[in-house]
This record gives structure tokens, C-alpha cells and sequence, in this order.
């Protein structure tokens, strides 16, 4: 299930990487279906040990890798989806996940989005703002609708995580803030097309303590008991995404002791819970397969130039992520290098003096723990094609996404009359 060195050669399960490089080329992006599998079922395992699995859903946040055959992979699981967008909705329902099982999240969600939302009846759309709440109830009396709605509420604390995925700190646009929460449930009371179900929360993503969750989660049970108090049914808490992944030397919380604080601090409310894993569900199921292109010698460096960029995996430049470099051929390691991609941004450096084993070009390397907010990121700069994408399960393999060519690229470009 795992991804290691097999007579040193690195496989991903029963497949040599070096066969789906020849197959399919590179860069490409790999994933283990059976490990996507495990790390699902560790969720729904520890927080079976704690309540009984009526009163849970574990909606996978499809952002963190929406290809279709995750999804399916995910939905054949018994996963529901938590989705950003019109289009991962679209993905979501396509991979047969049931609408009863979807969660919408999201700071500026659109009209038309919202519509299609309501029409499909979703479990829940978690709003974020009193003109949101105002909006689909409009939307949802226009199509003689009543919808579920949960306020995704900011706590205010501090997940000590990296600045650009914390979420939940006064200072971020995500959410309201806790203290008008009361003022927006009567608010949503008055409103005709929607039902104010529940709390939700989600403080940021890569948490690796679990004291961020637990202050967190005290304020929503707080909060909830406070609603109730004021007549409100609240039947659900949505405790957002999961948690965080070793991409270097993180330590994750257990999922056990994870599951135990949301015994202890949810369970007494008697609530539906509803989480959302992303990145632990994936992040270390899958990798981004590259080619050694060059290796360049600098006045005071080695660059090991890699055929996948920055546009292939953004996570590197935008923040400063870790990303593990495996040569698929294992030796030992005596070269320090800066790894880099091809892009022309100074930025598209992967590794900056790292040590590897002497590679030259045509190697094949790994860029490890790259199955979470990989190849949903990935854009088309200096005209590089997105990267195709493989599932892997035991010894069979297929291509989930074909790569792009430059052709699909450039199909929508047009040149006006009045230039031609
Ligand atoms: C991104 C996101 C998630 C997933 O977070 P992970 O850290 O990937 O588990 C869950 N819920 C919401 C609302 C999100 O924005």
C-alpha cells in the first residue's frame, strides 16, 4: 500500500514508477488508491470508536485533489464531499456522491452557483455572511426551496499553522465572527427559505496540535449551547478539515486522540458531526513523477533541473512547502543541489541545497507527498500543459487525467478581426 524502494527501485504499491514514466511520460502525477483508501478509513475508524456512524459524516473537501476517480474512489468509501464551487459540485455529483451527503463552503459563493446548489438540495451550504444568508433564502423561496444552513463561524484562534492557510483568526476573510453569531441566527429565523441547522467551523489546514481544534471546537459547543438557550434547533456542527500531514519532520495528532476531544466536547450536544478532511486524505497518497532535464553547475551550485515546474506544484514557491525529492533509482546521497523547475520565475525552486544522490539528466525522480493540493493548483504558465494524472491500486494502473497538449492550451486563445 505503501510508496518505498522495492530492490531499490521506488514503487508506488506493486508498480515500479519507472513503468508509469514510460508509459504515460512525464511530469505526471501518481496516486495510491489504496493508500487514499487507508486514510479515509482512519477517519471513519477512530471516529466510529466514539459514536455510532449515524451521527457522522465525513464529507472529503474535494479541493485538495477533485479528479474523478479520487472521488469515485472516496464516494465507493461511503465519503460525502465538502465543495468550494459550482465546479466541484459538478465533479462531485459526477463521481455519484449524493447530494445528501454535500456540504458547500465557501467565501463568495455566486448567484448562479447558489442555484444550482439549492435545485440539486444539498445536506447543507454553510454561509458566510448576512448578504449570503439573504441571498439563498432568496434564491431558495424563488424555487420553493427551504434550505439547511449552517454560519461558519470564526473563533478567533490562532492554528499555528502557515499564515496563508490559517483561516480562522479575526484578521481572515472566512467566516463571522462568533460574537454576531446569535444576531445572525434570529436574523436567519425571520428568513423564509432557510433553516439554520448548525455551527460550522475550520480554522486552517496543515493543524499538526491538536490544541488549535480543541479551543476551537469548545468555543462552537459553547456557542451552540448559547443558541439553544435562545430557541434555536441546532442539529448539526461541521468541524471542518483534517488533520495536518508529514511532509518533512511533522509530528500529525493521533486521530484517535482526535476523535476522542470531539467525544468529549461535541458528543455531549447530541449533534450531527460533519468533517471535512482534504489533505490527510490524500496528501501522502500521492506524488508528482518528473524527468531530470539538466544538471547545471552554477559558480557556487549544482542545479538539478527538473522537467515538473512550479505551474506543476505550486504549493513549493507560494508557501515555501517542503516537498521531498526521491531519486527512483535508490544510491546514496553525496550532491547537494538546488532542485528546480524549468519555469522562468527565480520562485520555481523546489529544494535549495538539498542532498541527493549524483543524478543526470533523464533520471527519474519523485516529488514526494504531493497528492494534496497538487494538481488542483496547477496552471498553464509559459504554456506548460497540466501534468496527466495515475491511479494505482495493487499492481494495475490507469491514467485518471490525460496530460494536456499545448494545443488544448492554446484552443481558446482568438485573435479579433480588427487585429488580424
Ligand atoms: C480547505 C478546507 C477544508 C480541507 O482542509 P484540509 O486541511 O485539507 O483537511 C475543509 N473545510 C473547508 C471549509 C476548507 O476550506
Amino acid at each position: 500500500m505503501t510508496t518505498g524502494y522495492r530492490k531499490n527501485t521506488l514503487h508506488m504499491e506493486d508498480v515500479a514508477l519507472e513503468e508509469i514514466a514510460a508509459s504515460f511520460g512525464t511530469p505526471v502525477y501518481c496516486y495510491s488508491a489504496g493508500k487514499i483508501e487507508q486514510n479515509f478509513n482512519a477517519y471513519r475508524q477512530a471516529l466510529s470508536a466514539v459514536m455510532s456512524s449515524d451521527d457522522f459524516t465525513i464529507c472529503y473537501a474535494c479541493k485538495a485533489n477533485s479528479n474523478l476517480a479520487v472521488l469515485r474512489l472516496l464516494q465507493k468509501q461511503g465519503a460525502g464531499a465538502d465543495i468550494v464551487s459550482g465546479g466541484e459540485l459538478y465533479r462531485a455529483l459526477k463521481a455519484g456522491i449524493s447530494p445528501k451527503k454535500i456540504v458547500y463552503s465557501g467565501v463568495g459563493k455566486s448567484t448562479a452557483e447558489l442555484e444550482e446548489a439549492i435545485k440539486r438540495g444539498l445536506f447543507q451550504i454553510n454561509v458566510e455572511s448576512e448578504p449570503e444568508l439573504e441571498m439563498i433564502s432568496r434564491i431558495a423561496v424563488r424555487l420553493r426551496k427551504k434550505v439547511a444552513v449552517a454560519f461558519r463561524v470564526n473563533p478567533n484562534v490562532d492554528a499555528r499553522t502557515h499564515a496563508k492557510i490559517t483561516t480562522g483568526k479575526k484578521e481572515n476573510k472566512f467566516g463571522v465572527d462568533i460574537r454576531y453569531a446569535p444576531a445572525l441566527y434570529a436574523r436567519a429565523k425571520q428568513l423564509p427559505g432557510v433553516v439554520a441547522a448548525g455551527v460550522a467551523v475550520h480554522i486552517g489546514s496543515q493543524l499538526t496540535a491538536l490544541g488549535p481544534f480543541r479551543n476551537a471546537y469548545k468555543r462552537v459547543a459553547d456557542l451552540v449551547r448559547l443558541l439553544r438557550r435562545q430557541g434555536h434547533d441546532i442539529t448539526r456542527v461541521d468541524l471542518g478539515g483534517g488533520i495536518g500531514i508529514t511532509y518533512k519532520d511533522e509530528i500529525p495528532p493521533d486521530l484517535h486522540l482526535y476523535a476522542l476531544m470531539v467525544r468529549d466536547i461535541i458528543s455531549p450536544l447530541g449533534v450531527h458531526v460533519i468533517i471535512e478532511p482534504g489533505r490527510s486524505i490524500v496528501g501522502n497518497a500521492g506524488l508528482l513523477l518528473s524527468r531530470v532535464v539538466q544538471v547545471k553547475k552554477g559558480r557556487d551550485k549544482k542545479f538539478l533541473i527538473l522537467d515538473a515546474a512550479m505551474n506543476d506544484l505550486l504549493r513549493p514557491s507560494l508557501y515555501g512547502a517542503y516537498h521531498a525529492v526521491v531519486p527512483c533509482e535508490k544510491a546514496p546521497a553525496k550532491t547537494i543541489y538546488d532542485v528546480v523547475g524549468p519555469v522562468c520565475e527565480t520562485g520555481d525552486t523546489f529544494l535549495v541545497n538539498e542532498k541527493l544522490p549524483e543524478l543526470k539528466a533523464g533520471d527519474l525522480v519523485a516529488i514526494m507527498t504531493s497528492g494534496a493540493y497538487g494538481a488542483v493548483m496547477a496552471s498553464n504558465y509559459n504554456t506548460r500543459p497540466l501534468a496527466g494524472e495515475v491511479l494505482v491500486k495493487g499492481r494495475k494502473f490507469a491514467r485518471v487525467r490525460d496530460a494536456q497538449t499545448v494545443a488544448d492550451i492554446v484552443s481558446k486563445d482568438k485573435i479579433p478581426g480588427w487585429v488580424a
